[in-house]
């Protein structure tokens, strides 16, 4: 390790998007009298009224058949009037929804189907919006030129399969935390991502060439493409 190297802070955006789990799905798991309605925890808890969140928001389980259970009493014990069952029971609890959005403004992954908050509330720009999973693993779906690509450039790997019109296809490159981008050996402080300066130099370079790579990618494709409509 050397003592006087410092790695740059990794940008916090893209710190926790690399760490996220993608693979879980979400659902509606929490019925909120308040809001009418029923909402995921993992994407909506703190988008509704919060103030009475932790006692009001009924936790709604799914068996193993998929019926949802409900329970007799709010978290805070006392017990929920006939009414608030009735409508409770009208929602739908069992579907998954894939986490296919994240936003880089409150730096969390969320599910498009479920929440849209972050859309209403911080804007179109910040959200990475197509997340897509192709046999297990998780791609980014843009055209390199969106507000947020600076922020997570460093996590997106080379261009794959094919183009739909302008849009690119890049795998995310996730890592564990306390883990560094580069060697994969541990880090000697949790908030760097490289773990010397050798690794960083490295990274660095190699960001570097997947952005020209990408670059010259898009230029052959518009070629092709004025061929095409010439
Ligand atoms: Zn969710
Ligand atoms: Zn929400
Ligand atoms: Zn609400
Ligand atoms: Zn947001
Ligand atoms: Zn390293």
């Amino acid at each position: 390790m050397e003592s006087i190297w410092k790695d740059q802070p990794q940008r916090t955006a893209n710190m926790r998007l690399a760490v996220e789990d993608l693979s879980q799905t979400c659902r509606r798991d929490r019925y909120y009298p308040l809001c009418i309605a029923a909402f995921c925890n993992h994407c909506c808890r703190g988008h509704h009224d919060t103030r009475w969140w932790d006692d009001l928001a009924i936790p709604v389980h799914v068996d193993a058949a998929g019926q949802p259970t409900f329970p007799k009493h709010f978290p805070n014990g006392n017990p929920i009037e006939d009414w608030i069952v009735k409508r409770m029971v009208e929602e739908h609890y069992a579907t998954p929804f894939k986490r296919d959005a994240y936003c880089t403004r409150c730096m969390r992954a969320f599910s498009t189907g479920l929440c849209f908050h972050h859309q209403q509330y911080c804007g179109r720009d910040f959200i990475v919006r197509r997340i897509e999973e192709h046999d297990g693993r998780h791609y980014v779906r843009c055209r390199g030129d969106e507000k947020w690509f600076a922020d997570l450039e460093n996590m997106l790997g080379d261009p794959v399969g094919e183009d739909y019109g302008e849009l690119m296809l890049l795998p995310l490159l996730t890592r564990k935390p306390g883990i560094c981008v580069q060697c994969a050996g541990p880090v000697p402080n949790p908030f760097w991502w490289r773990c010397s300066r050798a690794c960083a130099a490295s990274h660095d370079q190699e960001v570097a060439r997947r952005r020209e790579r990408r670059e010259a990618r898009r230029a052959a494709l518009q070629i092709a493409n004025l061929h095409v409509d010439g």
